[in-house]
């Protein structure tokens, strides 16, 4: 009886090579008659025969992997002509380059499916591979999933590429590993991951990837790293309506954890309503901002040792139908489309108003931040308008700070340089927040003539502060002060972590551990109950 397997075994022994070996291994089975290849997958299609004097019902038909191969055996006592042979030879000649061509087309499309450093199916596999389930589960006892990792451009930049994408390779290993045969997960690149999951093990998917410690680096050099999950995810209703939903819409909680701050949100009704009316901000902008709907609360920074608040900070929220947006929900739309500017001169200018009238009320007050956004740079004479709002409600101009952010590239640096400098020739104090996030640093110290710099919270805010951290942040610290400039901290919500500070010379703080930012009368009420530093004598 032929043996196809071992005939195709014997053909890749000896492919890619030499196919005049190949077809000598193959010798044996020359009793076949006639030989049919039909594929359809490949380069269109390959169809090819030999006609001798065979019978004509089919030995035997054989399906090597997308191809049909058919054998039809010679009529006994019927011996090949030359020519014959040669077209036999040529048949068994496609045959191996088309099994080579097969195997190399597999490998080249597992590549297209796989994620290069995880080997976790990317988009498109794991949409395919969701297609292949779908005939052999229930999709709506899943949960799809959409994962980012909190925090990883930090560990980036800290520990490098190389050691960061190890991590990625093994936090890819646990969703690989938690995986069973029926679920699917995939690497869409970056830091982030996406998992379709039965609902029934959703409780222990969560605990498995929430918060995750593991080791990179070699022998000599190992480090411990906490990676902390952002998840957002979605019950699914129907795996066949619309695969992409798959991804976007635990995407969209994702993306909602991440501007809110949380690590875990689930897609509900009520937050696919939200998002859609937050997109429409492009058209309801001016009338949101003129309705009063855009309010400033005021986050106080601290005085570790003393307690005391020796400033504030302006941050933005959005009253959108009564839900009271954070920025990271619009701040990004109107930093894309260019109206940001309208809202950080409306925050200023609400500022100052709030300065000058607590001010006339006989009251001590702390300097005041407000942010601008990179993007406000773009308007020429931005310097003029921001002098102008000062002037206008009589604030001091050592009452006000003005927050910008790290830029990224060198063109926004020469326009930042000269926002500073004018800023530094009207008195007025500029702050760099979110201070190591951006690509120039160093620089900005020794540059620019800024009268403070705001450590990122992502510096402080860890699991376990250790002696990397020690330095890093002792550095920035160090330098600060030599150059007599102020460091604040943002984000400090432990205890441990203002001693940590205090040990390393930062004596002051921003973040939840004493204030989350709060209306002007709550921060008015604040500062009477507290006192500012003024009352240390
Ligand atoms: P930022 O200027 O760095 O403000 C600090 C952010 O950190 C605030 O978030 C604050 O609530 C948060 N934060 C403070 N302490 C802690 C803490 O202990 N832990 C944690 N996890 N977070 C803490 P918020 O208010 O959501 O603002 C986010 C960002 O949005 C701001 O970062 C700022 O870049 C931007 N933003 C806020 N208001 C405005 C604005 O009026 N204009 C512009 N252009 N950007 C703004
Ligand atoms: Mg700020
Ligand atoms: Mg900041």
């Amino acid at each position: 009886m032929f043996d196809f397997n071992k005939f195709i075994d014997l053909l890749n022994e000896s492919v890619p090579n030499n196919y005049d070996e190949a077809i000598n291994n193959v010798k044996d089975y020359f009793h076949i008659g006639r030989i049919e290849i039909a594929s359809e997958n490949f380069s269109g299609s390959i169809k090819c025969s030999i006609d001798s004097d065979c019978n004509e019902t089919p030995l035997t038909f054989y399906k090597h992997h997308d191809c049909l191969v058919t054998f039809y055996s010679k009529k006994d006592g019927y011996n090949y002509s030359a020519d014959e042979l040669k077209d036999v030879n040529m048949l068994l000649k496609l045959i191996a380059i088309y099994n080579e061509n097969f195997a190399l087309a597999i490998k080249t499309r597992e590549a297209e499916n796989l994620s290069y450093n995880t080997k976790l199916y990317n988009v498109h596999g794991y949409i395919a591979k969701l297609q292949s389930l779908k005939d052999s589960i229930d999709g709506t006892m899943y949960n799809s999933y959409y994962i980012n990792l909190k925090g990883f451009g930090l560990v980036n930049k800290l520990y490098g590429t190389t050691l960061a994408n190890e991590a990625i390779v093994e936090f890819a290993k646990t969703l690989k590993n938690f995986a069973e045969e029926d679920e699917v997960v995939g690497h869409l690149g970056g830091d982030n991951f996406v998992a379709f999951i039965k609902r029934e093990r959703n409780e222990d998917f969560i605990n498995t990837i929430s918060r995750l410690k593991v080791y990179v680096g070699n022998k000599r050099r190992k480090i411990e790293l906490t990676l902390i999950s952002v998840i957002g995810y979605d019950e699914v209703k129907d795996i066949v309506v619309n695969y992409s939903t798959i991804i976007s819409n635990p995407s969209i909680a994702c993306q909602y954890a991440r501007n809110t701050k949380r690590n875990l949100v689930k897609l509900t009704p009520d937050l696919l309503e939200m998002v859609d009316s937050i997109k429409n901000i492009e058209s309801t902008f001016d009338k949101e901002l003129e309705d009063g709907n855009f309010l400033v609360y005021y986050q106080p920074k601290f005085d570790i040792e003393t307690g005391k608040i020796i400033g504030v900070e302006a941050l933005t929220r959005w009253n959108n139908n009564g839900r009271i947006l954070p920025p990271g929900m619009f701040v990004p739309i109107l930093e894309k489309n260019g109206e940001i500017v309208k809202l950080d001169l409306y925050v200023l200018e609400t500022l100052c108003k709030d300065i000058h009238n607590y001010r006339n009320m006989g009251n001590n007050i702390v300097p005041a931040s407000c942010n601008l956004s990179r993007r406000d740079f773009e308007l020429e004479d931005l310097e003029d308008r921001v002098i102008e709002i000062i002037k206008k409600y009589n604030v001091r101009t050592e009452d006000i700070v003005i927050e910008v952010t790290e830029t990224t590239n060198f063109e926004e640096n020469e326009r930042l340089a000269r926002f500073i400098d004018k800023m530094h020739r009207n008195g007025i104090l500029t702050s760099v927040d979110d201070f190591g996030t951006g690509y120039s640093s160093l620089s900005v110290l020794r540059d620019f003539k800024v009268s403070e710099i705001k450590i990122d919270r992502s510096f402080i805010n860890r699991e376990i502060l250790n002696d990397s951290d020690k330095i890093i942040i002792g550095s920035i610290i160090d330098m600060a002060k030599k150059l007599a400039i102020e460091v604040v901290c943002e984000g400090v919500e432990t205890k441990h972590q203002a001693d940590f500070l205090v040990n390393l010379g930062c004596k002051k703080a921003q973040g939840f551990l004493y204030s989350k930012p709060v209306p002007k009368l709550e921060f008015e009420a604040m500062l009477k109950e507290i006192g500012t530093y003024h009352d240390i004598s």
